[in-house]
């Protein structure tokens, strides 16, 4: 059977490209989104959804990964115009009422939350539906499998569709054109070993193409996949080392600067590409994603 073709359309964040991608499906009736973008993108949506000659009210279906606001913005307009919105059912009360969602993200951003992220408005009840893991969601003749995948977040949903997984974050992030990639490590659920289960558990499905969030549609999945691994491992490793001198956050986001810096220098990234990274996930909030895992896994035991 011929493949569907799937459109990655490229959000322009703060004027980057390649930074946050919403991937379209065409079907009969309309498009499907996989993640909506932030709300500050929402006119670059609109724009790159007319160049296909789409308006807004043709956006059927957004199947979010997670909420996060990169992700999952832009959702609550869109079911507003009429889509129905998919998310985890974790997730699913903070898109009804994001107000719990919007004041932890303000704790991070502060002021530059309008800017960076613009509204995020709730999704309507009629229109948020909360698939179950693993059971199908059919949407005309096309089927999406979530895959229930924490470690990133709690509430974090691989799919699986034809021959791609989309991956969210949980799949790492990987700028197009450099054998590197990174792992988005934000406060508070970040969790080392259920990331590391989620790995396996893509593993065990089969799929010949990733689609990470940041950014884009890879044919190396394994490649991807292996290299994710590694840098689970390197994280927990240089955790092991650093924090047992019990560094304050300041330290802690000095010294794994350095050492993300370290990496990026030994696979010759470029300074402009370096910025795409640093704008897809910033370092200083993986340090604090991290502070955070430790002292709770080390507080439990
Ligand atoms: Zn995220």
């Amino acid at each position: 059977m011929a493949k569907t073709p799937v459109i990655t359309l490229d959000l322009n964040f703060q004027g980057r490209k390649q930074a946050i991608a919403s991937y379209l499906i065409p079907h009969s009736s309309g498009v499907v989104l996989v993640e909506s973008g932030p709300g500050s993108t929402l006119s670059a949506l609109q724009a790159v959804l007319a160049e296909g000659g789409y308006s807004p009210q043709d956006v059927t279906h957004v199947l979010l990964t997670h909420i996060h606001l990169d992700h999952a913005g832009a959702a609550g307009w869109l079911a507003r115009q009429g889509a129905e919105v998919f998310v985890h059912p974790v997730g699913a009360p903070h898109m009804l009422n994001p107000e719990k969602l919007l004041a932890s993200a303000a704790r991070i951003y502060g002021d530059k939350m309008d800017s960076l992220w613009g509204e995020f408005l709730s999704v309507p009840e009629d229109r948020l539906k909360i698939p179950e893991d693993a059971r199908e969601i059919i949407i005309g003749n096309m089927r999406f499998l979530p895959v229930n995948t924490p470690g990133h977040a709690e509430h974090h949903y691989a799919y699986l569709f034809e021959d791609i997984c989309f991956t969210g974050d949980i799949g790492g992030v990987r700028i197009p054109g450099f054998p590197y990639m990174r792992v988005p490590m934000p406060p508070p659920e970040l969790h080392l070993e259920r990331w590391r289960d989620s790995v396996k558990r893509l593993r065990r499905e089969k799929f010949n193409r990733i689609a990470p969030t940041h950014f884009g549609i890879f044919d190396d999945p394994e490649w991807q996949l292996n290299e994710l691994g590694k840098d689970l491992d390197d994280i927990s490793r240089w955790l092991e080392e650093v924090m047992p001198a019990d560094p304050s956050i300041q330290e802690l986001r000095e010294k794994f600067t350095d050492w993300m810096e370290e990496q990026a220098l030994a696979a010759g990234l470029s300074e402009k590409v370096l910025k795409v990274y640093e704008v897809a996930n910033p370092v200083g909030m993986s340090a604090d994603g991290l502070l955070r895992y430790w002292k709770k896994s080390h507080l439990t035991g």
